[in-house]
């Protein structure tokens, strides 16, 4: 911040106070009236001028704080994307990321700091200049209003102090109710708001959430309301003396009118800039609440391993093999909870290995999946890849390595190109046959826009959507175009239709070639091209060997599969009766 603006609001300050005594002056002592308006003009045309200027700083000033923000905004959104996957979802993330999300993008954050420092350099100057143009009346003047400040100081910053401490509990509430608030807007949760008469009760919870944070605010805004009238009645005594002592000055002749009137004029100026200042310098004081959780939010290590990092070129150096990865021992339990989801497991799963993973929903299949791309670490035994621990390797190389179709996904606004390569540039032989390999070719040509189709309908007006199952086909494209050394494919065909489900299904032996593949199915009889299944039970493993050696074991597995194989024949035979009676019907009708 320049300090000629400052220097100019100063000057013009100082002609309005000159102007009254000039006037008066000129009266009491006959000036020529060319003389008195000449100098009258030329005091207005300063005081304009430093108008105009303090215009400008003011325009200035929020220019200031829109940068400021935007350079805070880039670094706050990279950080969220890049920390690990369980500092993202923890607790205290969450509450420093809204912290530091309310501070950027609130009035009450860098805005106020950014503007407060202004003010406060603004303030600086006056108070200066006419602390020592008083000083020179009355020594004490200046002295009273030092005193005057250390007891405003003292009283304000009780609120200040209430505020501070009750900053997290007002972010904790601020937190819920944006949540909620941003639940309306989500189309997903639209439908089940609308269907499920959910509004009304959605609508108490924001009521109560919204009386409680009011209570709260009230709370400390009773504080300031107190100590602000306390800060009044210190004026009021401070400005009392000072006037009642030029009063005095004036009816016994130390000074003349005109400079009676100048010197209430700067004893004015002088109170209201001094009471502006030191509101400012409390609200930095307040803003400090801002600073703090920015700082925490930018100072979260973004790894848990920050320390020294194996490169994953290390852990897996030729790029046409897949991945062995070993579990030794492996137990998880989710940060909060008491009961482990997995409990002890041995699993190695050797290079270019075809592996099912099945079991009952609950069972921790995809808990287990999480661990293996590193996004939680185990709470007992360790995960090797390639013989290298997984926690030491650094955690976006060992990204690149890994394919993953989880079942909640993400499209991001954009093309359709975009989300299936993450880039605009993309290798069109391998996003040829990542479309044909995942069926998604198909829906694309129906497309008039076909990969350059945009996506996200609530960024982009002119967006295509598709159903749930051409979402899924879409994704397993994402996933076949980064053509990683681990594929894991958690339920890819959940949303399908059972004919596109069968024509994956056919495809999967191909979809895993030349790399390690995990594939997590509900359908057992799609698990039969792989080389292993592993049957997971309240997040151990009950069993495990091929199809055929299950099925001979007669356990779990083959109880599984031959009620499936019954739901299914019924079905079929279900769809078969209806296809004849419908043929019937058909000849009936000719
Ligand atoms: P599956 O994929 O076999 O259906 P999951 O791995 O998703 O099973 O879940 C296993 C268990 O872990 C479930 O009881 C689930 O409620 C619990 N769970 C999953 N995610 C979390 C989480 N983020 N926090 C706490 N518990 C979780």
């Amino acid at each position: 911040m320049s300090l000629l603006w400052p220097i100019a609001a100063l000057i013009g300050n100082y002609a309005g106070n000159l102007l009254p005594s000039v006037i008066v002056e000129g009266l009491t002592q006959e000036w020529q009236l060319k003389e008195l308006l000449l100098r009258i003009v030329i005091l207005f045309l300063i005081m304009w001028l430093a108008n105009v200027a303090s215009g400008v700083e003011e325009r200035r000033g929020y220019f200031d704080a829109y940068t400021y923000r935007l350079h805070y905004s880039r670094p706050y959104v990279r950080k969220k994307m890049r920390v690990d996957y369980d500092i993202l979802e923890s607790e205290s993330f969450q509450n420093n990321a809204h912290a530091a999300h309310m501070a950027i993008y609130s009035g009450r954050g860098i805005n106020t700091i950014v503007q407060s420092v202004s003010s406060l350099l603004s303030c600086l100057f006056p108070v200066l200049f006419y602390g020592v143009l008083l000083a020179r009346v009355q020594w004490w003047i200046p002295l009273l209003a030092i005193l005057s400040c250390v007891f405003s100081m003292q009283l304000l910053s009780l609120a200040t102090k209430k505020q501070g401490k009750s900053y997290p509990v007002q972010e904790a509430y601020s937190r819920k109710l944006s949540y909620l608030e941003e639940s309306t807007m989500e189309p997903a949760a639209g439908k089940d708001i609308r269907l499920y008469h959910m509004s009304g009760w959605l609508m108490k919870k924001y009521r109560d959430n919204l009386d409680e944070m009011n209570r709260e605010y009230v709370r400390v805004h009773n504080w300031y309301i107190l100590t602000g009238t306390g800060d009044y009645l210190i004026d009021l005594l401070r400005n009392g003396l000072i006037y009642g002592y030029l009063l005095y000055a004036a009816s016994c002749g130390k000074m003349t009118l005109a400079e009676f009137v100048l010197y209430f004029g700067f004893v004015t100026s002088f109170g209201q800039y001094f009471s502006l200042g030191l509101n400012k310098a409390l609200s930095l004081g307040a803003a400090a609440n801002v600073i703090g959780s920015l700082r925490k939010f930018f100072d979260t290590p973004e790894h848990r391993n920050e320390g020294e990092t194996l490169s994953a070129e290390k852990a897996a150096p030729s790029s046409d093999t897949g991945l062995t990865i070993e579990l030794k021992n492996v137990s998880f339990t989710y940060p909060g909870q008491e009961t482990p989801v997995l409990f002890h497991i041995n699993l190695t799963v050797q290079a270019g290995e075809k592996l099912a993973l099945i079991g009952l929903n609950g069972a921790g299949k995809t808990t287990l999946v999480k661990l293996l791309c590193g996004f939680y670490q185990p709470t007992e035994g360790e995960i090797l890849v390639n013989g290298l621990p997984l926690e030491k390797i650094e955690r976006r190389q060992y990204y690149s390595l890994l394919s993953v179709l989880f079942q909640d996904y993400t499209i991001l606004p954009g093309t359709v190109e975009e989300n299936i390569t993450s880039t605009k540039h993309p290798e069109k032989a391998q996003m040829e046959r990542a479309l044909e390999k995942s069926d998604f070719g198909a829906v694309l040509s129906k497309l008039s826009q076909k990969e350059k189709s945009l996506l996200v309908k609530e960024v982009y007006d002119d967006a295509v959507d598709f159903s749930g199952g051409e979402k899924q086909r879409l994704l397993l494209a994402r996933a076949l175009y980064k053509d990683a050394r681990l594929l894991i494919l958690d339920e890819p065909t959940a949303a399908l239709d059972p004919i596109a489900e069968n024509e994956i299904y056919l495809k999967y032996g191909e979809l895993g070639e030349g790399k390690t593949s995990i594939f997590i199915s509900h359908r057992l009889s799609s698990t039969r091209f792989c080389d292993r299944i592993i049957l997971l039970e309240n997040g151990q493993i009950a069993e495990e060997g091929t199809h055929e050696s299950l099925m001979e074991a007669g356990g779990k597995y083959a109880e599984l599969f031959e009620m499936q194989s019954r739901y299914y024949r019924e079905q079929a035979r279900e769809e078969e009766r209806r296809r004849i009676m419908g043929d019937e019907a058909d000849e009936r009708r000719y």
